[in-house]
């Protein structure tokens, strides 16, 4: 079952889906850090991540 991750800031499309949740955590902690210059903690993603 595919982890699904919509960005929540303002204006921001970003969409990722990998097959574990830990990818997408990587994925989503490296946007944040070059697209919006801040830092997301694991767990924060991973509240916020659907299962599709
Ligand atoms: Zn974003």
């Amino acid at each position: 079952m595919p982890s699904q991750f919509e960005c929540f800031q303002d204006g921001c499309n970003f969409m990722v889906r990998a097959d574990s949740d830990e990818e997408v955590v990587h994925l989503v902690q490296e946007h944040a850090r070059f697209t919006h210059d801040i830092s997301l903690d694991g767990d924060t993603i991973e509240s916020e991540i659907e299962h599709v």
